[in-house]
């Protein structure tokens, strides 16, 4: 069984359309896969239908941007939850509502040295998508300043460039909490990908897993392999499941489907941890 639970959409930051990754997913010879785009769950009904007539089972999921005290980015990623239940959805909403007025606000810092406005931004963003950095770094393509997504995130939209800016996003225990609310399956999102920038420190972990926490993503890219074997010890310490997965965006990243895989066992404390009422689709 090939499972790989984490991929993103054009409803998000991912090039394809929700449909076309789950035809991704077939042709890349998956039997599950999830559909995890940014703070929507908008994709789920075409993703879900499309992996039926590809004949894989579909698992609806979200990855929820969160923001520590200290304002360190975590990404949280929800499985299986409601996706009506309200205290979730108005987090979610003011996310990207926020997300919205940030990348504006990143648009005007950088037209002052680069020739590009929001009128070119707004043609990457697909109708109705979670707005986020990446679409910024496809109109700075195609304008020219930058060679492709990865040299933009290495230099103008890096979190340490000057035209950074933040975007509201919940606490990340506030979110395990509301996940676990939502009858959903929180599991914490390539918690130790340093290249991305600074990972939160032992407290966290553990105030997450009070709050509720279900796995921990391990076989992930961004996470360095000897920083691995220390998720596995916690996980195991602490009766976490654990995930491997490719963080797939279309073109708009390297990470290939199926480059990581999850265990059926994972999947299935996935699916009995779930009390919403939504499940895992089957062809
Ligand atoms: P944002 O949520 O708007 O702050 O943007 C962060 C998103 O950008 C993440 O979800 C990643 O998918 C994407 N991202 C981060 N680093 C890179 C990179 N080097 N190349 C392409 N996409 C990236
Ligand atoms: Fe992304
Ligand atoms: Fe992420
Ligand atoms: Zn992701």
């Amino acid at each position: 069984m090939k499972i790989d639970l984490h991929t993103h959409s054009a409803d998000s930051d991912g090039t394809e359309r929700p449909g076309d990754v789950a035809r991704a997913a077939r042709a890349a010879g998956l039997d599950v896969f999830a559909l995890t785009d940014h703070d929507t769950t908008s994709g789920w009904q075409e993703a879900g239908d499309a992996a039926a007539a590809a004949g894989i089972s579909f698992v609806p999921g979200m990855e929820i941007s969160c923001t520590t005290g200290d304002g360190i980015s975590v990404h949280l990623l929800s499985y299986l939850h409601d996706p009506e239940e309200p205290a979730l959805l108005a987090e979610i909403e003011s996310s990207r509502s926020s997300r919205l007025t940030r990348a504006a606000r990143m648009v005007e810092l950088l037209s002052v040295d680069y020739p590009i406005d929001w009128d070119i931004v707004r043609e990457h963003v697909h109708d109705g998508a979670t707005v986020g950095r990446p679409h910024i770094a496809d109109a700075l393509v195609t304008v020219g300043v930058v060679e492709s997504r990865s040299a933009a995130f290495a230099s103008v939209l890096s979190s340490r460039s000057r035209y950074y800016v933040a975007h509201h996003a919940p606490d990340p225990v506030h979110a395990v909490r509301l996940v676990r609310a939502a009858g959903g399956v929180p599991v914490f999102a390539h918690p130790l990908a340093t290249a991305r920038g600074r990972v939160v420190g032992p407290e966290v972990f553990e105030a997450m897993i009070d709050a509720g926490l279900a796995g921990l993503e391990v076989a992930h890219r961004d996470n360095p392999e000897e920083a691995r074997a220390r998720l596995v010890r916690m996980a195991s310490e602490h009766d976490l499941l654990v995930t491997g997965s490719s963080d797939y965006h279309g073109s708009g990243k390297p990470n290939r489907l199926g480059e990581n895989l999850t265990s059926v066992q994972s999947l299935v404390r996935i699916e009995e941890q779930a009390s919403s009422g939504v499940g895992v689709r089957h062809p």
